[in-house]
């Protein structure tokens, strides 16, 4: 009997109720739950969007990958191509979605071309939304694009007439991050002078690219020098490569060259780390600014044009089934504000509760498991 009379430890202090480990709690469910990012990448094709991805999380996304021939290609519209991997790294899963768009710049009519990039991104939107007002809330999965890398050709003088066209047809749906693509082809001090001629561009045509958070004054000088060393590096000159090299006893990520190897991983070669760096600390926000700014945008769009139409169409008839569809529709509506409210509270007091948890993000929100993806 006395063997039963286990103790319950209490974990918290005398005098403590112990919401201080609310945000524990979140932490420890989301790492349960793992976490669902889709990253896109867009580019011209060839410009070693497969390749980077595959470096980044060091996994082979596309083992039975056809690369098409120049007949082929000329042909080829965009073609809209998701692949996902579950990776699983100390416990912490992350449920990635890479989709690829890997004729884009191939077909010499490329009108289309972003049109169908936004198509995509809308319908995954609309997915969300209709299961958000569906049945089953709880277990919605989330495969909203959350980030889109958008590949810039480094033997251009800066971005092409269809970059700009299709960035600024897609910065109001998604996080577009600019990446300059294979920068071993090019010299230290022509990077630097194609990055401010992007940046200038960029401004000059009003594109807006995500906008890396900004550090709280409380944050440690750490993390405040990484912030600032990210958002110096935009738009980053990356480097991929798939092969293995041995360097001085060293086996490195690399392209070996006649006159040496470009390591991919090292930040003196090429801005592959700090890319990796920013898209791991964060993938947070890149989900909560989709949520938050390109999903409200989308789903607030979508309510209003819907009410037009019906002020438009449905005026008259007193249509039962209409009717019944619109107050539906209201109640839903409130429902989901309600919901919104909620989630803000939540975070609110996970917040106040103690930014200073294990792993803090910018702005002082707990990033739940974030600092735990090391890949
Ligand atoms: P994608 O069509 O954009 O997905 O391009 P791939 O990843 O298939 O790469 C096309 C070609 O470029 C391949 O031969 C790669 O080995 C090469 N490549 C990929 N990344 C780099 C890089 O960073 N630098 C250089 N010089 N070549 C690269």
């Amino acid at each position: 009997m006395a063997a039963d009379a286990r103790q319950f430890v209490n974990p918290e202090q005398p005098g403590y109720v112990g919401f201080a480990n609310l945000p524990n709690q979140v932490h420890r469910k989301s790492v349960k739950k793992g976490f669902e990012f889709t990253l896109m990448v867009v580019g011209e094709s060839g410009l070693g969007k497969s390749t980077l991805v595959n470096s980044l999380f060091l996994t082979d996304l596309y083992p039975e990958r056809h690369v098409p021939g120049a007949a082929e290609k000329i042909k080829q519209t965009v073609k809209i191509d998701a692949s996902t991997v579950e990776i699983e790294e100390r416990g912490v899963k992350l449920r990635l979605t890479v989709v690829d768009t890997p004729g884009f710049g191939d077909a010499l009519n490329c009108e289309d071309c972003y049109k169908q990039v936004i198509a995509y991104i809308d319908s995954q939107f609309e997915r969300y939304l209709q299961d958000e007002m569906g049945l089953n809330r709880r277990n919605i999965v989330d495969n909203r694009v959350h980030s889109c890398f958008y590949f810039i050709n480094p033997a251009g003088h800066g971005l092409k007439p269809l970059d700009i066209v299709f960035m600024k047809a897609i910065h109001h749906k998604v996080n577009i991050v600019p990446v300059i693509a294979k920068a071993d082809t090019l010299t230290r001090e022509e990077v630097f002078k194609l990055k401010s001629k992007i940046m200038e561009e960029i401004a000059k045509h009003g594109i807006k690219i995500y906008p890396l958070p900004d550090c709280d004054d409380d944050e440690d000088e750490e993390y405040k020098e990484q912030c600032r060393q990210l958002k110096a590096a935009v738009p980053f000159a990356v480097v991929g490569s798939n092969s293995i090299i041995e360097v001085k006893g060293r086996k490195v990520r690399g392209r070996m060259y006649p006159w040496g190897v470009v390591e991919v991983e090292n930040p003196e070669h090429c801005d592959f780390i700090k890319l990796r760096t920013m898209l791991i600390a964060h993938m947070q926000d890149l989900q909560e600014v989709t949520q938050e700014i390109h999903y409200e945008n989308f789903r607030s769009e979508k309510l209003a044009t819907s009410k037009r139409t019906r002020a438009e169409g449905g005026g008259g008839g007193g249509d039962k089934e209409d009717k019944l569809t619109e107050k539906e529709r209201l109640l839903l509506e409130k429902e989901m504000e309600l919901r919104h409210m909620q989630e803000m509270i939540a975070k609110m007091q996970a917040e106040m509760a103690g930014g200073k948890g294990a792993a803090p993000s910018q702005n002082g929100r707990p990033a739940p498991g974030v600092k735990s993806h090391n890949v």
